[in-house]
């Protein structure tokens, strides 16, 4: 059996360092943002090349918490892509803001810069993006079109760790970088984790505040603030994987170049040009009969996923809010099917999916 996922042995390349961080921070009795939430923060910021790094619960938390930063009267619109996962929209729904969808490019899965302006009305606010499967979208043009209109871009890291666009990396872009280390990610933790990236001094500074009951002297309460904070085991089980992430990137990036080479042309295989540093969150293929395919696949013991099966605007929680037909969104949900890409996975297991997918 090929698994699409195995976290256990994803893992195992690191247990002997958690094991060594565990008892530290064990013995040092001190549970809730400490010393590692401290270190990791560091050496995040410096990974993202950002001026600070707040670490947070989730990545919801992180989009959520980024986007109350700015405090943008009730009912302002936020542009997200309609074919991303439903945290980027419940982070703008939480907020008292309406999410207005706007399309993918049908070949990036990307938000289409093309057909954003259209959407922008008096009440937008900002651009939430989305890095999706691991490439960055056309961020250049983006930033462009926000900053004619004064549009606020934060952006959803959550799959795009050391993903880059003409060299600069995901999350150094916007006023925020919204990151997720849930464990499936490409910087993944061991239970829930998230952090914010920025270069702005008083939006970190409120940030940090808001995590933390929005307290900045212990028992003084300036926000109405949440409890978001980076758990300190979990800071220091991804402190110890960062430095490995790299090696993770390169990796995945291995592995689909296998998919690229050798799988047959009937799929629709993710785009590649040499202004985007893919990492592969996710190697997704396109197929008309996607769901037989799967079938087919699950047969011979390789396991896929979907990303996803269900678009944002036919969800039941959606109804009443998301409104309007988006048909390449649905296009890419109905025919879009995961391939096996984990940090564990061999090139000979790739070998195998391709040597069953090939033959269907
Ligand atoms: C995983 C994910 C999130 C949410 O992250 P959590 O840590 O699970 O809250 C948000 N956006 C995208 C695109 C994701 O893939």
């Amino acid at each position: 059996m090929i698994e699409y996922e195995n976290l256990g042995k994803l893992n195992q390349p690191f247990f002997e360092e958690y094991k060594i961080r565990f008892e530290e921070t064990l013995l040092s009795g001190w549970y809730v943002l400490g010393k590692g939430v401290e270190a990791f923060e560091k050496d995040y910021a410096q990974f993202i090349g950002s001026k600070h790094c707040i670490g947070l619960a989730n990545g919801l938390d992180a989009l959520s918490l980024a986007l109350r930063c700015f405090d943008f009267p009730g009912g302002s619109e936020v542009i997200v892509p309609s074919n991303t996962y439903i945290a980027t929209i419940l982070s703008i729904v939480q907020n008292g803001l309406t999410p207005v969808l706007v399309e993918p490019d049908i070949h990036t899965y990307n938000i289409d810069p093309v057909k954003i302006e259209e959407k922008i009305t008096a009440k937008t606010r900002a651009i939430m993006v989305v890095h999706l499967y691991g490439k960055c979208c056309e961020i250049d043009t983006i930033l462009s079109i926000a900053k004619k209109h004064d549009l606020r871009v934060i952006e959803d890291c959550a799959q795009s760790h050391g993903a880059k666009f003409k060299g600069k990396i995901s999350g150094s872009f916007g006023e925020f970088g919204a990151h997720s280390f849930y464990p499936t990610k490409n910087l993944g933790a061991l239970g829930d984790a998230g952090a914010a990236t920025t270069d702005d001094d008083l939006l970190a500074d409120k940030l940090r505040t808001l995590r933390n009951y929005g307290s900045r002297v212990k028992y003084n309460n300036e926000y109405i603030g949440y409890n978001s904070r980076l758990d300190e085991m979990q800071a220091v089980f991804l402190h110890a994987k960062l430095a490995s992430l790299d090696k993770i990137t390169d990796h995945k990036r291995s592995l689909a170049k296998i998919y690229f080479d050798n799988l047959k042309e009937d799929f629709i295989k993710p785009v590649q040009h040499h202004d985007y540093f893919d990492v592969y969150h996710i190697f997704n293929i396109r197929h008309p009969k996607r769901d037989k395919l799967r079938e087919f696949l699950l047969q011979h013991n390789i396991k896929t996923e979907i990303h996803y099966p269900i678009a944002p605007n036919k969800q039941k929680a959606m109804f009443g809010i998301l409104e309007g037909a988006y048909p390449i969104s649905e296009e890419i949900h109905a025919t879009t099917l995961s391939l096996p890409v984990s940090f564990y996975h061999t090139s000979n297991d790739i070998f195998r999916v391709i040597e069953v997918a090939n033959k269907f």
